[in-house]
């Protein structure tokens, strides 16, 4: 007989052994139903042996019911999934959802109906009709099949149907995508970027795994150089996935991709409807999808013949995925190169100290673009201490930084503002009694939105409207904005420059691709003057005649004290700079500080990029941080703040005693409530050569604990 370990999606359930019915195939890797009690669940058929558990009895062996008509999970594919749940310590299940991501793309289905609307208005119109057509209007005519709609019934879809409010459409999900062409539109590489793009090129050809950092300074053509590699890929036939950290960027990489390869690759993300999720996961998985963009998330798919992955931007945090699986893309992405033999690209202008590590120590290639392309300079990068040159009061830009803007305003150049802060103010308070809006669920500011009238949450998303009165005092026009987000710094620009045209630009206003797509349409249109922006505009922007950056509070990144505070803030200034001058006018940028001697703002504006990762790298293997020793959090989390204390103390308690390894705490986590449960951490860090996941699996084990308990690993972690 012949029986085989099925992985269910479920993760609550190990593994189970079901039986192969006569005259089934079902090869390892193969997408299968079962039954699990009364129900019909969907599971991975995993290599024999290689999961734990005891087998069952033959005799009480379950058939499994059904195969999907869906190319198996490559066997590679499991390994990864294997890896990843080993490394990062969680469950098998949870990472194979990833690679299935909660498509049913492999259902065999040929189409599926989706709802447009039809322009005609109901004769009778009742609330649950408005709110189904409001939805389609949010979703740009076409709204998702039904079981997506969420509130909205089927019988109200129904009914706007036969009142003609809406049509229904059939969508395949067997359309083919289109093949991109790799000498559809070849560029004319400048000689270092040729010997970029040959060599890039060489490593695609061997097939090896090769991790390859691409250091370029910002515009030196990184994209146009990694486009080659691609290019290579698709001749010998193997799929390519580029990771970007943020959905915002696919946009102006799809407009660059179509002008290379002359049609877009498919792209992934959280933001694409049931049906283009699952014909993209169905083309994938098939192979025919030769290049994908995508979010993080797109690492997990069942690509048959990947050949490449491209990290962009590989030194963004946004690669780390904070919730669920707790994994960091780049490094799964060297993995997965590592285990199907190809090379993987970390481009980036400012590469992580992690990854200069692993060049230094021979582990990864370098190839450096050390030069902007068409021979743009880099811009200049200037301080401005805030003690000497002082914002007049209530205000946030310093007068050299106005009269900058002014000069750029008149020579009809582009500026931009940069503040890592949505919202208009982080924080409202009321001057009578000192009351602090604070959110109910999280330790956290409310922060307010005066665009959307009221204030936010960053974390859980509790909003509240923007209040009349002191909830404490009572008091009446007491309740007074502290600090600045860049909705403030955008009115005080208004102020100063009736004339401009101003766009803020963070998530809360370029939450879709086709957002994204109009602001660069209004950039390059010279549609806009002064852009206010988050970290959200920092990155990939190709804006010629931007010449001006202004950083409103560079101190903001280095206050908190987290491991990696100095890198990022200094990767950030650089990438913002980066987006000024990137044409044939200089670029200039000013760097507002409290502290002008502080390393950070000093390497920057020296220029002296070198010094300061020397530094950085030396303070960290001091201190035996990343990349030189390691670290993991253990979270433990509750509604009620004594038992989560509790917990976390007893498991303290418990934690072994292993030479090179140190057990911190617990104390409050970096978030010490958030959603409304309390989190305590304790802090693992050891060397760089223990196995902490080994130490943590033996030591937490199959414990159960107290209910309403929450325990949950972090490995490599990026908050502090
Ligand atoms: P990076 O990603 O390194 O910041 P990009 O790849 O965005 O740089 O290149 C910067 C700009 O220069 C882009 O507009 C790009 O199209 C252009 N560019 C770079 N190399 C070439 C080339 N060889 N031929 C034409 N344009 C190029
Ligand atoms: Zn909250």
């Amino acid at each position: 007989m012949n029986r085989v370990r099925v992985l269910l999606l479920n993760a609550a359930l190990g593994p189970l052994d079901y039986r192969v019915p006569d005259g089934m195939a079902a090869p390892p890797g193969s997408i299968v139903k079962v039954p699990l009690g009364p129900r019909q669940v969907t599971g991975v058929v995993w290599d024999e042996g290689r999961l734990e558990g005891e087998p069952v009895a033959a005799h009480k062996l379950r058939p499994i019911l059904g195969v999907y008509d869906s190319p198996p999970l490559p066997e590679t594919l499991r390994r990864l999934i294997e890896w990843t749940s080993e490394y990062y310590l969680a469950p098998l299940a949870s990472v194979l959802r990833m690679s299935l991501a909660s498509t049913s793309g492999y259902s065999g289905e040929k189409t599926i109906t989706e709802y447009r609307a039809s322009g005609g208005m109901p004769e009778r119109m009742t609330a649950k009709r408005e709110q189904a057509l409001e939805l389609i209007g949010d979703s740009q005519g076409l709204i998702r099949e039904l079981s997506e709609i969420g509130e909205v019934s089927d019988a109200v879809i129904r009914g706007l149907v036969k009142a003609g409010a809406l049509e229904p459409v059939n969508v395949s999900l067997d359309a083919p995508f289109p093949l991109p062409d790799s000498d559809f539109g070849p560029p004319d590489l400048e000689e270092g970027q040729k010997q970029a793009s040959d060599q890039l090129s060489k490593a695609v050809r061997d097939r090896e795994f090769a991790p390859i950092m691409l250091n370029g300074v910002t515009g030196s053509g990184k994209t146009e150089v990694y486009f080659e590699a691609i290019a290579e890929a698709l001749r010998m036939g193997r799929q390519t996935l580029v990771l970007l950290p943020e959905i915002a960027l696919t946009e102006p990489f799809l407009t660059r991709f179509t002008a290379r390869f002359g049609c877009e690759p498919v792209s992934w993300h959280s933001g694409l409807r049931q049906s283009e999720r699952r014909r993209a996961w169905r083309a994938i998985s098939k192979g025919e999808a030769m290049v994908t963009v995508g979010a993080r998330s797109s690492l997990f798919l069942p690509y048959p013949k990947l050949g490449l992955i491209i990290v962009d931007e590989a030194h963004e945090s946004a690669f780390k995925q904070e919730e669920g699986v707790k994994y960091h893309a780049r490094d799964v992405a060297v993995m997965r190169g590592n285990i199907e033999k190809f090379p993987i690209i970390l481009a980036s202008a400012t590469p992580a100290i992690e990854t200069r590590q692993m060049v230094e120590i021979g582990r990864y290639e370098e190839i450096t673009l050390p030069r902007r392309f068409g021979g743009a300079e880099l811009p200049d990068l200037a301080a401005i201490d805030l003690l000497q040159d002082p914002p007049p009061r209530g205000s946030w830009l310093a007068p050299t930084l106005v009269r900058a803007v002014q000069e750029t305003l008149d020579r009809k150049e582009q500026s931009l503002l940069f503040l890592n802060r949505r919202g208009y103010a982080p924080l409202t308070l009321c001057r009578t009694c000192g009351h602090r809006f604070q959110c109910p669920n999280c330790t956290a500011w409310m922060v307010e939105h005066r665009l959307l009238a009221r204030l936010a949450c960053h974390h859980c998303g509790h909003v509240m409207p923007p209040p009349a009165e002191c909830p404490e005092c009572g008091a009446e026009d007491s309740l007074v904005a502290c600090g600045p987000g860049v909705e403030r710094i955008a009115d005080e620009v208004t102020a100063l420059f009736p004339n401009a045209k101003i766009a803020i630009v963070t998530s809360d206003t370029l939450w879709s691709p086709a957002k994204a797509a109009e602001f660069v349409h209004r950039m390059e249109a010279n549609d806009i003057d002064i852009v206010v922006g988050t970290q959200l505009v920092t990155k990939g922007y190709h804006f010629p005649n931007l010449t001006l950056v202004g950083v409103v509070d560079a101190d903001l990144g280095l206050q908190g004290g987290d491991l990696r505070a100095a890198e990022r803030t200094f990767q950030q200034i650089m990438q913002v700079s980066g987006r000024a001058g990137r044409g044939d006018k200089p670029g200039r940028v000013f760097i507002q500080t409290h502290e002008p001697d502080h390393p950070v703002i000093e390497a920057l504006v020296s220029g002296d990029a070198e010094s300061f990762y020397e530094a950085e790298t030396e303070a960290r293997r001091f201190a035996g941080a990343p990349p030189f020793g390691r670290y993991a959090g253990i979270v433990i989390s509750s509604e009620d703040e004594k038992q989560a204390f509790e917990t976390a103390r007893t498991i303290g308690q418990t934690a072994p005693k292993v030479e090179g390894m140190m057990v911190l705490g617990p104390a409050p986590a970096p978030l010490a409530m958030l959603r409304g449960r309390h989190r305590q951490r304790l802090l693992v860090h050891a060397r760089r050569a223990l196995d902490v996941q080994s130490v943590i699996r033996d030591w937490l084990g199959e414990r159960d604990w107290p209910k309403g308990v929450r325990v949950s690993v972090d490995v490599d972690p990026y908050s502090f």
